[in-house]
This record gives C-alpha cells, structure tokens and sequence, in this order.
C-alpha cells in the first residue's frame, strides 16, 4: 500500500454527490487539505434527485448551513414521508412517514399494543397514532420548539448543486471546467495519478473522488473494480422524468403510485412538480412508459421527458487504491425511499472518519467497504420489500416479483415479524423499527402474534394509553397551518 501523506483531494464530477463532498470537505478539513473539483457543463449532470431522508438536516447543521436560504435557494418544501398507492393491492395506500408511531415500553415497540387494541376491537390505523402522518394527510406543517416534527425536504436538484457549489467555492474550493480525457495512473502500483481534461490541463492529486456519475471514470474505468449486479432482486432498469407547472396545494409528502409496470413518483416543490416513472423495461417499452407517465400527470409540462437508463447493484469496492466513489459512480439503488443522496452523505461522513491523512491503509479501506457494503444490502431489502411483500400478481411484471429471489436477510425479517411481530435492526440499517413496521404493516403482513406484555394492561388501562396519544395528536395537529401558508411565511421563493 501506497504511504503518502494526503494533501490535495480531487473531486472528479459537480453533480449532486460532487458538490456534497467537495462542500463537506472544504468545510471541515479545510485547514489541512486542498480540495478542487472538475466538472463539464457539456455533459451536464441526471438532473433528478429530489426527495431526501430527515438526515440530510444533520448535515446541512454539520456544514452550517441555513436551513431558510438553502430551501430557498432549492425551491424546497418539507417532506413527512411517502405516500404508497397501490402497492398492496389495486386502490389501497399506505403512509411510510418519518414520525415515531405511539409510544414505545421497555419491552417493545408501539406496534405490540396496536396489536392488542386491535384484537380487542380497536378499529384505528395504525398511523392513526403517528402525528407526522397525521400532518401529511391534513397536508399541514409547522415546526415549533414546543411542537417537535421530523421531516426531510423535496428540493431542486440542479439548484441544490449550485447551492453547494457557491458554499464551496466561497471557502476555497477551485473548479475547473472541461471534460476528462484520460486518467493517469502510477506506473509501480496503478493508484491514480492525475486527470487530463480535454483542453491539455493535467490536475493532479493524492487522492481522488469520483462522482462522474453512472459510468465511474475512475472507479471504473481506469481501476476496473466491478459491479455487483443486483437487477434479479430488483428488476427495474429505466425511468423517464418530466417536470410540471407548480399546484395550489402542495403535499407534504413524496407520492409513490405503483402501476402494471413500475412505479410513479410526484415530488412537489414550490414552484413546480417532479415526475417520473420507474418503469421494468422487459414489460413496459420506453414509448410507453413515457405515454403512461404523461397520461397521469396533475398538470402541464414545463420540459420534455427525459430517459434515464440504470442497472442496480454495487460497485464492488466504494474505496479502491486513492480512489472513493461516491453517487451513482458508486452503484444505484432505485429511489423508492429516497435513500441516494443520503448515501452520499454517510459516504462522506464515513470517509471523514478514516481520512488517510498520513497515508492510506488497507484496514482503513477494508473497513469503509464492509461498512458500506452492509448499509447497501439493508436499504436494498427494504427496497425490495415493497415488491416482494404484496397482493399483486395483475401482470407479468408482478407474477415476475412475486417468483424472484428473496434476499435471506429480508425473508428472516418478514417471516420473524408475521410470527411474532418482533422487528430486529441489522448493523447497516439506516430505517428505524418504526419505519419497517409501517412498510410491512401497508404491504399487507399482519403478524400472527405480539409481545405478551401489551396483554398485561387490562382494558381500561390500554384505552387510556391508546385514547392519550390520539388527543394528543389533535391537539398538537391543529396547531398547524397549511403546508403552503407555512412555506410562504419561512422560506418564500422571490419572484
Ligand atoms: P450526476 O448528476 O450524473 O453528475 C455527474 C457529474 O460528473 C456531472 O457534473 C458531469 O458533468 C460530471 N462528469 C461526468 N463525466 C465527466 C467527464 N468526462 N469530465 C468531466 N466531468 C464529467 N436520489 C435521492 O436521494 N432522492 C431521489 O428522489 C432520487 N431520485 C432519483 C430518480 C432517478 C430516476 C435517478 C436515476 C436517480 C435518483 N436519485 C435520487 C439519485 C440521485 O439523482 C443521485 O444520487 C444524485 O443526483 C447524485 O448524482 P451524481 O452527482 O452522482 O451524478
């Protein structure tokens, strides 16, 4: 292994994951390393990406960040969670939110008491008793020290990178524009030694990110690190996006319709709407995902539709030799639960742990894969959870679903939860119990038994608990106004 103290970073790629990183880098190791970024406004970045998870406020604060400018910088909204349309069965639908559901006891989760109620006659949904579901459904939000809410954001992504690129050039970090024509590796033990973009410039560095998106030029193509290809567990393979005029209302909440084929995504911001298909190429032609997706639109276009073409899986090694792929260079999980910018950020933030500062190690690198590799397998199960665990068989595409292969780990949990209704989190895993007993709940798994300990409280008891956390619920939901009327006081986009 290579000894060499690390002084100049390169990020290879001004997307989304590009700008993160060279943001996060300049923020808080400015004082001992140099950081540039090439990108090229010729190739452009996906363009999509716009719903995240509630950690991404943990690194807009670790990056001190504005929460007030950067949503209205981004056009942002707030976002409780995901509404799923159809994915039990034709006409059913499901909240996964970002709230914590009831009230937890030593013994287990609040789910075991709903369950109790629930054989004893209670008739209530179980997100009955989350209030950020709550506030989703009446389309309501406000955030109060006295009236806590966990959220994330919908958000303009090519905005969002120019966001980030201001904050990091503003504290130092130099960009260079033009494409990469080729990258140079050392002769004695093939780490990367420069990048030669077209106009003749050779940057070099000690260390190198590649966030050149799906096609990997580093990690890729010059290191040949492979992929894993997880397109069996998980057959989608194409989407088709488009934009949309701004709506009256504006949901607090991603929509997430199944179709016959793939899925539909609606992501509101504030002055207009993101759309797209998630579609299986095998049963739907791009033609028609592209018909299927402007038949279902709630408003006018404002872009053409674009194709985007993607294979699931990993790349084998997110750390190789002085390279670190981050974003799509680094292996794409379809954006079901919003889960890739998010792995950015914990990209980032885990390289930080390590950084190799007077030199890389094998160990260091062997730790950011395993690491890696295990929050990659748990996002990909509860992914996959969503097609697996379902009542629908009304086309090939989900005949196709219902026979694929079921990751172990992931039929362990399902069947653990049917049994006995205990939800167990593996080391990766990046969703709370909460959130694993709201997807499964909605998909259609009821378990056959609870934790004995929800039985111990007798009727009135268990109704009071029960009766307590709904009123609480309405008290603190009418506090809130509108989603809009709360955007138009906190962040307002100037026009
Ligand atoms: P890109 O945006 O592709 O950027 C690549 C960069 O590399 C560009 O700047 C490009 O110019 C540069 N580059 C490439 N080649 C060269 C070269 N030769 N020379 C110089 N520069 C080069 N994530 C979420 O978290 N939430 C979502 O809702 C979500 N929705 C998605 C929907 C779809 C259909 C897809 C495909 C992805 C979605 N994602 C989502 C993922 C998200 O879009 C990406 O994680 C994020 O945009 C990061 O992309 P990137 O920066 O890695 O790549």
């Amino acid at each position: 292994m290579r000894q060499q103290s690390i002084k100049q970073v390169i990020v290879a790629g001004g997307g989304t994951a590009g700008w993160m990183t060279a943001a996060a880098l300049a923020k808080l190791l400015n004082k001992d390393i140099k950081v540039s970024l090439v990108e090229s406004d010729d190739i452009g970045t996906v363009g999509v990406g716009e719903a995240t998870i509630p950690p991404i406020r943990t690194f807009h604060k670790l990056l001190g960040i504005d929460e007030k400018l950067f949503m209205k910088a981004t056009q942002a909204t707030f976002k409780l969670g995901i509404s799923f349309e159809n994915w039990h069965k034709p006409q059913s639908d499901y909240i996964h939110s970002f709230g914590m559901t009831g009230k937890e006891c030593w013994a287990g989760e609040f789910h075991h008491f709903w369950l109790h109620a629930k054989k004893m006659g209670n008739k209530d949904d179980f997100g009955d008793y989350c209030y950020e579901l709550q506030a989703a459904k009446q389309g309501k939000f406000g955030i109060s020290p006295h009236n806590p809410i966990n959220y994330a954001f919908h958000m303009d992504a090519s905005r969002y990178a120019a966001f980030l690129r201001e904050f990091a050039e503003n504290l130092g970090v130099k960009r260079f524009e033009g494409k990469i024509e080729r990258v140079n590796k050392h002769a004695d033990n093939g780490f990367i030694k420069s990048l030669l973009l077209d106009d003749g410039t050779e940057i070099t560095g000690d260390f190198f990110i590649d966030c050149t998106g799906f096609k990997g030029l580093l990690i890729e193509q010059a290191l040949h690190t492979g992929y894993e290809d997880w397109s069996h567990l998980l057959p989608c393979d194409s989407a088709v996006a488009v934009q949309t005029k701004g709506t009256p209302e504006i949901a607090p909440y991603t929509r997430s319709i199944a179709h016959q084929s793939g899925w539909q995504w609606q992501i509101p911001l504030q002055n207009r709407v993101g759309n797209g298909l998630v579609y299986c190429s095998r049963y739907l032609s791009d033609h028609d995902a592209t018909q299927l997706l402007l038949n279902n639109l709630s408003s006018e276009t404002l872009t053409e539709p674009k194709i985007i073409k993607f294979k699931t899986g990993r790349r084998r090694k997110g750390w190789n030799k002085n390279c670190l792929a981050l974003g799509l260079a680094s292996g794409f999980l379809e954006p079901l639960e919003s889960t890739s910018i998010h792995l950015i950020m914990t990209g980032i933030i885990r390289f930080m742990r390590l950084f190799p500062f007077t030199g890389i190690t094998q160990h260091a690198i062997d730790e950011y894969n395993k690491q890696l590799q295990s929050e990659l397998e748990s996002i990909r199960d509860f992914i996959v959870l969503h097609y697996k665990v379902t009542d629908r068989d009304d086309s090939e595409f989900w005949q196709h679903c219902k026979t694929m292969e079921t990751p172990k780990s992931l039929a362990h949990k399902v069947a653990l939860f049917k049994e006995t209704g205990r939800v167990f989190l593996d080391d990766g895993d990046i969703f709370r119990v909460d959130s694993w007993v709201q997807v499964m709940l909605g998909q259609g798994i009821m378990p056959d038994q609870y934790h004995h300990v929800a039985s111990l409280m007798n009727d009135q008891e268990l109704s009071r608990f029960m009766q307590g956390i709904k009123q609480q619920i309405a008290q603190r939901l009418q506090q809130l106004p509108t989603h809009r009327a709360f955007i138009e006081q906190y962040c307002p986009v100037d026009t």
